[in-house]
């Protein structure tokens, strides 16, 4: 830390993200990425027409993008903001609908950015605890003085609400704004986006990084009514009104076209899940009921925090969470079944390394 820091900042607990190490080839299952390539068309989508275009600044409206993504919703181009991963969202979210006497309201297991976000700005944080099945007890939220972040399917749990208790929330919040964050929703889960015409209190986010293959574009979108819209948007040109740069608007538009090809992507993954929930049943572990696209499992017969790191030793890389509560689980993204199987196999090892046959 400088002496020149702005004491506010001091102590700042910031996110963590997943590790990506270069010292050996890992079978990644740690950060959620897809282990599909982007679609065909996105991989042409960037050629030496659009190099020489990058000398000019991108449409800082992402119009075409986001008419695509109305279209393909449902909704109307004003009702779509363009954002630098769905991150930004969060943070654009909670800068212009909490403080003041708001606070942001969220499950005590979810996704950490949301504490990290809230933090940064000072606002007050409510954590409201999952019940001891990690689900939520919808009436927790009902009533609250708080903005209210959802992740929905959860993370890291991967567990889902239906749309009928999302709307629940809705209703008995009228006053406060509710984020809905699906960056998993394409693996299984429920979309709240056809309740943004009825509540006018409703933001849904979205990303390209999970099921369109995209992470390293860092592309997300947040939909609501127009006028939650234009108040995030005054924030965006007020920070940066570039936030998406024209390759990424490039690959988006690439992608959105060919919406098919990721829904065959997901169908895989949903297979691939389901496989490894019952080997991994199998071999004496169990899991929370995900709609995501990873697995949160714990071994009955080895600590949580262990078996991530016998499996990182052994080149398979998981995520381990240290909070009290889930540190006996691994977070394990659902991969190729190719990947799941040298999962299988390493685990199998670690299991009979310690006398256990499965
Ligand atoms: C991965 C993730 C996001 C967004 O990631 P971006 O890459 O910033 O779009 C948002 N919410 C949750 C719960 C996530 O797991």
């Amino acid at each position: 830390m400088s002496r020149f820091l702005n004491p506010r900042f001091n102590g700042i607990k910031s996110y963590t993200p997943g590790e990506q190490p270069r010292d050996q080839a890992y079978v990644k299952l740690n950060t959620n990425e897809s282990p599909y390539p982007p679609a065909p068309a996105v991989l042409r989508a960037l050629g030496p027409k659009q190099m020489q275009d990058l000398r000019l600044y991108c449409d800082p409206e992402g119009l075409q993008l986001r008419r695509k993504l109305a279209a393909y919703y449902g909704l109307q181009p004003e009702q779509v903001m363009l954002t630098n991963g769905s991150d930004d969202v969060i943070n654009f979210a909670l800068t212009a609908f909490s403080g003041n006497g708001i606070g942001a309201a969220f499950p005590d297991v979810t996704y950490g950015f949301y504490e990290v976000i809230a933090a940064l700005q000072g606002v007050q944080i409510r954590k409201i605890p999952l019940q001891d099945d990690f689900t939520i007890r919808i009436e927790d939220y009902f009533g609250l003085s708080d903005m209210i972040l959802l992740s929905n399917p959860n993370a890291p749990t991967g567990i889902a609400l239906p749309v009928a208790a999302i709307e629940q929330i809705l209703q008995r919040n009228p006053d406060q704004v509710v984020l809905v964050d699906e960056a998993y929703v394409d693996f299984g889960g429920q979309s709240s986006v056809g309740l943004i015409d009825r509540y006018d209190n409703l933001l849904v986010s979205m990303t390209f990084s999970k099921s369109r293959s995209l992470a390293g574009g860092r592309l997300g979108f947040v939909m609501g009514q127009r006028q939650l819209i234009a108040d995030l948007n005054q924030l965006r040109y007020s920070t940066n009104p570039y936030n998406v740069n024209r390759m990424t608007l490039a690959c988006g538009e690439a992608a959105i076209d060919n919406q098919t090809y990721y829904d065959d992507c997901c169908q895989e993954i949903m297979q691939t899940r389901e496989m490894t929930r019952v080997e991994l049943e199998r071999m004496g572990f169990s899991s929370l009921p995900s709609k995501a696209n990873f697995l949160f499992a714990q071994c009955h017969a080895i600590d949580g925090g262990e078996l991530y790191l016998e499996l990182k030793k052994k080149g398979v890389l998981v995520r381990h969470f240290t909070a009290p509560r889930i540190a006996q689980y691994n977070r394990i993204t659902i991969g190729t079944p190719e990947q799941m199987g040298v999962l299988f196999e390493k685990t199998r090892e670690i299991l009979l390394e310690r006398g256990i046959h499965v």
